[in-house]
């Protein structure tokens, strides 16, 4: 098959300026909507064969779709099939978007974000997105939505690149494995879980970029010693480090309420105030706070509070034991691929 040539933003730009050129984006609604080139028609790839004819000019056709080949060589080839001439722009939308050509018509700087909720653990997962690029993470999957939560995944027309757990979790299983299986992602957990099956063994400081994005890695140990807290474009999603009015327990798991308050007051409390705080768990049906509005608000651990009344209330709690705990950390241990008990 030959290889299609493509052209560059910047000509493309040239030929708007002098009006030769139609150009057309070929992506699904939800990605136009968020943002194309000033002018551009809109066809998804799919339609194109039988809606061509909206394009009535003569002039060069560019096609272009998130990050270039695929989607757009196929709609170019497609017109080039039916006598029209056409070419694919090179690097697709993102590479216009990085080469500042048009700032006027997109508002997709924003993240995507996806707050997912799995009610018997009253678990949160999120699903992180670059709307241009279409990357996308995944942190905290539980096992029983695996399904929905990869349902999302392909009605937004996203490309999973990593399944990130916060820590080991006791009260689920991880969706972790399941859904490397069906996509491809790649797992990451911390290293200090000693997980041998995860891609990657998170460290402190560690980045994991997708698309325009990047995660940081904040190793913020206390609810178990391997927890982590992942910090992105001004949010931070904290597993059960922090809670909303709240923290995670520590009486299990090399928990330590010591550490906690450290790595709650060193590490969370000091980025910046606005931050929202994305946490692993509520039950009480909040979604979101501010690292301000838990310095403040945070009955366990504000900071007013001091380190060893907050240690007095976290070995108070008297909480029961997770009802999953022996089924959970053993299958997350093995990335959530469950125990099976051998039959004789
Ligand atoms: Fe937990």
């Amino acid at each position: 098959m030959n290889q299609l040539k493509t052209i560059s933003a910047e000509i493309l730009l040239q030929l708007m300026i002098n009006n030769n050129v139609t150009v057309l984006d070929i992506r699904n609604l939800e990605e136009f909507q968020n943002g194309h080139i000033y002018g551009a028609i809109h066809i998804p790839v799919e339609e194109l064969s039988k809606k061509h004819d909206i394009i009535q000019s003569n002039n060069l056709i560019v096609t272009y779709c998130g990050k270039g080949g695929g989607r757009s060589d196929r709609a170019a080839t497609i017109l080039n099939e039916i006598g029209r001439t056409s070419l694919p722009l090179e690097g697709g939308y993102y590479s216009w978007i990085q080469k500042n050509i048009d700032l006027t018509n997109h508002q997709q700087n924003e993240i995507m974000i996806h707050q997912l909720f799995e009610k018997e653990s009253s678990s949160y997962t999120y699903l992180l997105a670059d709307k241009i690029t279409r990357e996308a993470v995944l942190i905290d999957p539980v096992l029983e939505t695996v399904d929905r939560d990869l349902r999302l995944i392909e009605d937004l027309n996203l490309e999973l690149l990593y399944i990130l757990d916060t820590h080991l979790h006791a009260d689920h299983i991880t969706g972790s494995s399941k859904i490397k299986k069906q996509t491809g992602a790649k797992s990451g957990v911390s290293k200090k879980a000693g997980v041998c099956c995860a891609d990657l063994e998170l460290i402190d400081g560690q980045e994991i970029k997708f698309g325009r994005f990047t995660i940081k890695v904040l190793e913020t140990p206390g609810h178990t010693s391997e927890s982590l807290s992942f910090f992105c474009a001004g949010s931070v999603f904290t597993g059960d480090t922090l809670l909303i009015r709240s923290a995670g327990r520590t009486d299990f798991q090399n928990g330590s309420s010591s550490e906690l308050f450290d790595s709650i007051h060193n590490k969370l409390y000091t980025l910046p105030d606005n931050t929202k705080v994305f946490p692993g768990h509520d039950y009480n049906g909040f979604t979101h706070t501010t690292i301000v509005d838990e310095k403040r608000l945070n009955s366990r651990i504000s900071n007013k509070k001091e380190k060893e009344d907050f240690i007095k209330i976290m070995d108070n709690l008297k909480l029961p034991k997770p009802k999953k705990i022996d089924e959970a950390v053993p299958a997350n241990l093995q990335c959530g691929k469950q125990i099976q008990k051998q039959s004789i």
